[in-house]
C-alpha cells in the first residue's frame, strides 16, 4: 500500500514538528530555528521568517510574549468552555487543575 500525502498534509506535519522542536523567542512571541539547519530548511519550506510569530502559542496574560505551557480549564456552570493558557511565570499558584498543555 502506497501512502501519497498531499502537500497540505506534509506542511501540517512539518508545522507540528517545528512547534515541538523549535526554540522560542520571547521578544516577538514566536518560534525560532536557533540556527539549526534542519529547522532552517523546515522554516524555508513553510515560508516562515526566523523568528516566526505564533500568537496562538503565547501566554494569555496581557503583554506577555512567553510561550504558554499550562492551561487552566474555564467553566461556566460546570461546562468546560476553554482554557486560560499561561506561561510558567503566570501559572496560577496552587491551581491543582492547571496542567501541561500541548498545543497542536
Ligand atoms: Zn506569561
Amino acid at each position: 500500500m502506497t501512502f501519497n500525502p498531499s502537500t497540505k498534509e506534509l506542511q501540517k506535519a512539518l508545522k507540528c514538528l517545528c512547534i515541538q522542536f523549535a526554540g522560542w523567542n520571547d521578544r516577538i512571541g514566536g518560534l525560532t530555528t536557533d540556527g539549526l539547519s534542519a529547522l532552517e530548511d523546515a522554516f524555508d519550506v513553510l515560508g516562515w521568517d526566523d523568528p516566526h510569530p505564533m500568537p496562538e502559542l503565547c501566554c494569555d496574560e496581557p503583554r506577555c510574549m512567553k510561550r504558554a505551557d499550562y492551561g487552566t480549564p474555564l467553566y461556566d456552570h460546570d461546562i468546560l468552555y476553554g482554557y486560560h493558557n499561561t506561561c510558567y511565570k503566570h501559572r496560577p499558584k496552587g491551581d491543582k487543575n492547571a496542567f501541561t498543555n500541548e498545543i497542536t
